[in-house]
């Protein structure tokens, strides 16, 4: 049985559910992986946000807005079949905040009904037993909460103390992964409760991942002497998640720049709420061209595309994508940069945002 079915307060139905969902999606992204090997043609992963307006103001966060309606379900249902039938392996629904969408349940539902591994990163601040059976229900695979500290401040409400209890709760009915990621670097005021948040989550059975953010001019900047060591323990912690796959944070964490191919724009792709493609969330404007007039070709040309801010970039899933064909295609191609569309919020460059991708 995984360790992901021994979590807390669960019923022996729940376990099993649970145990059989996870034996499923795990076969599944083995499938992916060897998809994934097998051919460059296809977006592994693809970040898509169906609501850009979040009930929450994190201080720090350049990925919110407090107006913006729900995209409308057909709308996203029409997004999600131009992904399926790019071949793309998995998607996660991100914001803003997905859960105040109203028709959430119906949007995971039909990435499910493509084939697609159906994931969500969210505050968890609107989560209640029945949502989460709801989210059961439409077939959700993989959640992430992402908790900067064990109390509230006032650069954050996602704290340890406002959210055990919907942790308690996807603990006992949750019968989709949950990772719990916490931050680590410039401006975490006490980086020991990184510890705390991270041995919470174990102890609730769920995996427990640690990002790092960069200092208030989006450069790398090492981590002290205290938060590496606790940056190891979490790291050490998590060895059983997907944060195995992450070791490109240990040079992160001691400031050095580090050598790989970001593939966004190709394996990866990030689809805001006006169906634009973007690199990722923190170089929102590149390429900026609408998804159903994104080509094969272009796709192709991002993945030959050497990205400038790749030595510096903190984006988690972006690197694991990467982690694929970084063995193979040098890349060759410079940005074909021109003005973002004229629709967009101004270009977002990478910022002191946390990797909670
Ligand atoms: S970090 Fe997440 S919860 Fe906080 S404002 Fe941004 S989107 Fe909302
Ligand atoms: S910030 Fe990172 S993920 Fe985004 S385009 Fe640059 S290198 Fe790629």
């Amino acid at each position: 049985m995984p360790a992901s079915a021994k979590r807390t307060g669960a019923t022996a139905k729940v376990r099993l559910q649970r145990a059989l969902r996870f034996a499923r999606t795990r076969t599944r992204e083995l499938l992916m992986i060897g998809k994934a090997l097998a051919s460059t043609k296809h977006p592994v992963l693809v970040h898509i946000i169906p609501m850009r307006r979040c009930n929450l103001a994190c201080g720090y966060c350049n990925e919110y807005d407090d107006v913006s309606k729900p995209v409308p379900l057909e709308e996203m249902k029409h997004r999600l079949d131009l992904l399926a039938d790019m071949g793309t392996s998995v998607i996660t629904i991100s914001g803003g905040e997905p859960l105040m969408h109203p028709e959430l349940e119906d949007i995971i539902r039909h990435i499910r009904s493509r084939g697609m591994i159906a994931g969500m990163i969210t505050n968890g601040f609107l989560l209640s037993v029945d949502r989460i059976h709801k989210l059961n229900a439409a077939g959700l695979e993989h959640l992430q909460i992402s908790i900067d500290n064990v109390t509230p401040d006032d650069m954050s409400l996602k704290s340890l103390k406002t959210l055990d209890s919907r942790l308690e709760m996807l603990a006992a009915h949750a019968i989709f992964q949950v990772n719990i990621n916490s931050v680590l670097g410039s401006g975490v005021k006490n980086p020991q409760e990184a510890l705390t948040i991270a041995h919470r989550a174990v102890g609730l059975g769920f995996t427990s991942t640690v990002g790092i953010i960069h200092d208030h001019k989006g450069q790398l900047k090492p981590l002290g002497e205290t938060e590496t060591g606790i940056f190891e323990e979490v790291m050490q912690l998590g060895k059983r998640s997907y944060s195995r796959f992450n070791d490109f944070q240990h040079n992160v964490a001691r400031g050095k720049e580090h050598d790989w191919r970001c593939r966004s724009g190709s394996r990866y792709l990030y689809i805001c709420e006006d169906g634009l493609v973007h690199w990722c969330s923190q170089q929102r404007g590149y390429p900026g061209i609408p998804l159903a007039q994104y080509t094969p070709e272009m796709r192709h040309r991002e993945y030959a595309t050497k990205k400038f801010c790749a030595p510096r970039c903190t984006v988690s899933c972006v690197q694991q994508v990467a982690m694929l064909d970084n063995w193979r295609d040098p890349q060759t191609l410079k940005p074909n940069l021109r003005k973002p569309a004229a629709t967009q919020p101004q270009l977002v460059q990478i910022g002191s945002t946390p990797a909670d991708s």
